[in-house]
């Protein structure tokens, strides 16, 4: 098989003329790359996020779409001028304005998702433009033409048939002559309709068109060379990781590690595509290479953080000793589309977290009419502003002595919800927000720095 690399940058990798520049060194650096994913410019897709939610004061919509206008022609006025690019670029912020104007009477999520694809149709004019400049024969093609996914709108589910079909008969023959450039992040449904994949989705976005058009790698650019024992933000003595299992990486990507979308895996280890992450600041920095199994398996790999989580609890005295209470609550919950993260159970109540990695973020809430119907069941407490960390390693049920090391650790702090038993790779509990930076830190001084 031909080696065909598919590479994806980042908001901050592309978030001006000097970033965007280093990407293209990358891909000079690497004939393999064919196909180029490329996310919106760093703070884009937060200020269209702004815009979706509706009811945003006519000052503040005006110096959004100033703002966008700037960075986009910022990097446009460094390079050679191209009428059509420019052009593009300017249609796009007229197409943002009349998004924002219907979202502000009546926000939705369709609306969201072409308001928010904006971003990456905007980058990826900008970026085929510049590597043209640098002489690499370049295409820009539309991923909503390839990405065929679900009409659900904020979180849609990508139709692996469809996308394969549009990537073996378009993107495969296309990459053989040019170096395709395309977005990330976004979709489309079977009626053309503009769907996303979630926030931070143009890594997922990479691994569906990595695994559809068969390549033999997948390399994710970011702004640090790697991933690291925790997110080095929390933990400035974090270390980098050279090699870790397709398992562990797909937990710390599940359990909040942002260095990865949640799902970006999962198409890598069906068709089994060594994914490697780096810097595109400083590639020659190396970075870590994600594969099938990684030579050394440590009992401690890392910690992930993640935020905005939601715990409900459900209390009932009908739940001691009884069958069929979960799976009413469970029916319920299904039938209201709620999907549930973490679970812990005891003899009269249940606690779970609700899940939510969708395009418009926050702490996930439970529908009123799902609260409404579990009310009828048994008593309904909601709490929020926690975090969920979560520690990633190999075999630690096997090890003596590790739940005194983890716990011993974190004496000083309240934990809620500890959850572990399912998984060989991780254990989980979830912290007050207020405190969550300091149990990592704590956590990781313990397990990843004392030698
Ligand atoms: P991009 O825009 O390139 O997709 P992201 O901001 O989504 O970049 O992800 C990169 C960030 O992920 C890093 O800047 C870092 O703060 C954070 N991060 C979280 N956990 C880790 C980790 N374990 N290792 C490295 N970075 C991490
Ligand atoms: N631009 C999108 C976001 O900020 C997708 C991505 O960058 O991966 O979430
Ligand atoms: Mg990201």
């Amino acid at each position: 098989m031909n080696a065909l690399t598919v590479a994806k940058f980042g908001g901050t990798s592309v978030a001006d003329y000097a970033a965007m520049t280093n990407c293209t060194s990358v891909i000079k650096g690497n004939p393999d790359t064919r196909i180029v994913v490329i996310s919106a410019c760093s703070g884009v897709t937060n200020l269209l996020v702004e815009l979706a939610k509706g009811n945003v004061a006519l000052d503040r919509q005006k110096a959004i779409l100033t703002q966008l206008a700037d960075i986009h022609f910022s990097i446009l006025e460094q390079l050679p001028e191209k009428p059509s690019v420019a052009a593009a670029v300017n249609q796009i912020l007229v197409d943002v304005s009349t998004f924002a104007a219907a979202a502000d009477t009546s926000p939705s999520d369709k609306i969201t998702d072409s308001l928010v694809a904006c971003g990456e149709l905007m980058s990826t004019h900008i970026f085929t433009h510049l590597l043209n400049t640098q002489g690499i024969d370049a295409v820009r093609v539309d991923v909503r033409d390839i990405l065929k996914t679900d009409d659900v709108h904020g979180k849609a589910t990508p139709d692996l048939v469809e996308t394969s079909h549009h990537a073996q008969t378009i993107l495969r023959p296309l990459c053989d002559e040019k170096v395709v450039v395309t977005q990330g992040f976004i979709g489309s449904d079977l009626n053309g309709n503009t769907t996303t994949l979630g926030r931070g989705g143009s890594d997922y976005s990479a691994a569906l068109l990595a695994e559809a058009v068969q390549a033999t790698t997948l390399e994710i650019w970011t702004d640090v060379p790697g991933i690291y024992s925790t997110d080095p933000r929390v933990a400035p003595a974090a270390k980098p990781i050279d090699e870790i299992s397709f398992s562990e990486a797909s937990e710390m990507a599940n359990f909040g590690a942002k260095i990865l979308h949640p799902a970006t895996l999962i198409p890598a280890m069906r068709q089994d595509i060594p994914v490697f992450v780096g810097s595109s600041k400083a590639p020659k920095q190396g970075g870590t290479w994600i594969r099938r199994e990684a030579e050394y398996s440590p009992l401690f790999r890392a910690l992930a953080l993640r935020c905005n989580q939601t715990m409900v609890t459900l209390t009932s005295l009908n739940m001691f000793h009884a069958y069929g209470f979960l799976a009413e609550v469970f029916n319920i919950l299904a039938k209201h589309k709620v999907s549930v993260d973490l679970i812990t159970t005891s003899e009269v109540s249940v606690s779970l977290t609700l899940d939510q990695t969708n395009t418009k973020g926050g702490a996930p809430t439970l529908p009123d009419a799902a609260e409404k119907a579990l009310s009828k069941l048994c008593r309904v407490t909601i709490e929020q502003d926690m975090c969920l960390v979560a520690l990633i390693g190999n075999h630690m049920g096997e090890s003596r002595g590790s739940a005194a090391k983890i716990f011993g650790a974190l004496e000083d702090f309240n934990l809620r919800m500890i959850c572990y038993g399912a998984s060989n790779h991780n254990l989980c509990f979830l912290t007050n927000t207020n405190e969550s930076k300091d149990v990592v830190k704590a956590l990781h001084k313990e397990l990843f720095e004392a030698i």
